[in-house]
């Protein structure tokens, strides 16, 4: 993105107050001029503000993504360590260390991708619920012109 005042190159519109001018221009501008601006750009804002709610949820659940890799790795160093000891003819200790390996490796997996997906999946009921009620006000608008 590019201001159209100084044109200087941003990398997202987070840098921008309006959808054409950077915010460091904008604080320049002298006051009735940031009012008329401000006004044209409110969508410009709001849409900004909302393009990614919660972004700490989206964070967790990325989290719990990385912990359901780390569960398979980690199961499966286990079962390796139990194919060395099995190899080694410790056979009590390599069945003890294969069966924990993978079933803390198998529920680990499972339980960090179940939260993973339960974050992702209220995130996308909020976003529908959102969309919905933009949709309803915007029907109730049309009608209430009709
Ligand atoms: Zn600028």
């Amino acid at each position: 993105m590019k201001c159209s005042n100084c044109d200087k190159e941003y990398p997202s519109g987070f840098y921008f107050s309006t959808p054409s001018i950077c915010t460091e221009c904008f604080d320049k501008l002298p006051p009735e001029q940031q009012a008329a601006l401000q006004e044209e750009s409110r969508d410009f804002k709001r849409e900004r503000e909302e393009g990614k709610p919660y972004p700490v949820l989206r964070t967790i659940a990325v989290i719990y993504k990385i912990l359901a890799v780390l569960s398979v790795i980690g199961g499966f160093i286990g079962l390796v360590v139990g194919i060395v000891l099995f190899a080694s003819g410790d056979f009590d200790k390599a069945w003890a260390v294969a069966a924990i390996s993978i079933f803390y490796g198998t529920m680990g997996l499972i339980s960090s991708l179940a939260i993973s997906e339960g974050i992702g999946l209220l995130l996308e009921v909020e976003n529908n619920s959102r969309i919905n009620r933009k949709l309803i006000t915007s029907l109730l608008n049309n009608l209430k012109k009709a």
